[in-house]
């Protein structure tokens, strides 16, 4: 039996192991990662955010080793992390990535992406343009997530914008909305991780300085108090956008949102195209936000680096 390095968590443990060659099923790829991306949602799994045991990791870049139709092998790509049933009434109503049955790499019910190898739906691969680096297609996931706001609100550019939270996502929605030409301010609290936008135009503000309000809040500070400070500076008739998924639970007083007419949407998964043109005009300083590359053989130690206080991206490097 063919094996391949593995980061595996375990009963809340992360192991390295050698696990079985992925099966390529019918209608699906195999890819040989490059690069796995670190997410706070990988951090969030290990502190039991939801419970899953198998191969961690959803952010990647591979290139693709076995394409049964032969139309990809070689290709570099980045892959849509829902793998939906595509024949519930969820999925006919085009709303795949709430499919109830769908499986997510390294989140549920599917092996992720650190690993030497990995399969997923020929539907779920996109090619990555040429031009866009291997360790700046890593972005694609949470750029793509970024962009999901975009999908879902009207945000007029004169309008007032904050971002909460200077974490890895924050700071690439803070992007994303540059790019849309939108008017951005961060609040957060690492005046170094902010530096990172200054190209971009965009204001970072210590959060807990800022004496305003503002018409639209995105929520990314992966805390549960990230909600509660979003409801003390949002204007009447303002929008939240919530990207945090925490582990512990909150408790919030929803009056406030009837009284001041607040909307409050959740925003997860985005589209990967657009995200994928995003990162092909190269204006975006991605690779900015990498703090350190380990090799798999240190995957332990890099999941352990990726929680440290104040770091950014950390990537996973496959080696062979
Ligand atoms: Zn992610
Ligand atoms: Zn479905």
């Amino acid at each position: 039996m063919i094996t391949v390095k593995a980061l595996v968590l375990e009963k809340g443990k992360v192991l390295l192991k050698e696990t079985p060659i992925p099966i390529v099923s019918p209608g699906e790829l195999l890819i040989r990662v490059i690069y796995g991306g670190i997410c706070s949602t990988d951090l969030e799994m290990v502190k039991g955010y939801v419970p899953f045991s198998g191969i961690m990791g959803h952010e990647f870049v591979g290139v693709v080793e076995k394409d049964p139709e032969g139309k990809l092998e070689g290709k570099r790509v980045v892959g849509e992390i829902n793998i939906s049933c595509g024949d519930c009434s969820v999925c006919r109503r085009g709303l795949k990535t709430h499919c109830p049955e769908r499986k997510v790499p390294g989140i549920k019910n599917r092996n992720g992406v650190f690993a030497e190898y990995v399969t997923l739906p020929r539907e779920n691969i996109f090619p990555v343009p040429e031009e866009v680096p291997d360790k700046d297609a890593v972005f694609t996931e949470p750029l793509a997530a970024g962009l999901e706001i975009l999908e879902q609100v009207h945000i007029p550019p004169s309008s007032s914008v904050g971002i909460l939270g200077d974490g890895k996502l924050g700071l690439l929605v803070a992007m994303v909305l540059a790019e849309a030409g939108i008017e951005t301010i961060m609040l957060g609290n690492h005046p170094e991780k902010m530096k990172i936008l200054k190209p971009l135009g965009i204001q970072g503000l210590i959060a807990k300085d800022f004496q305003g309000k503002m018409d639209f809040l995105v929520d990314c500070t992966g805390n549960p108090k990230g909600l509660e400070f979003a409801l003390k500076i949002i204007n009447p008739r303002g929008t939240i956008v919530l990207k945090t998924t925490v582990a512990e639970q909150t408790n919030l007083d929803v009056g406030v949102l009837v009284r001041e007419e607040i909307r409050l949407i959740g925003s997860r998964c985005g589209p990967f195209g657009p995200a994928l043109r995003l990162l092909q005009k190269g204006r975006l300083p991605v690779e900015k936000m990498i703090d350190k590359v380990f090799p798999l053989s240190r995957g332990i130690e890099a999941i352990e680096f990726a929680g440290k206080r104040g770091v950014k991206k950390v990537l996973v490097e496959m080696e062979r």
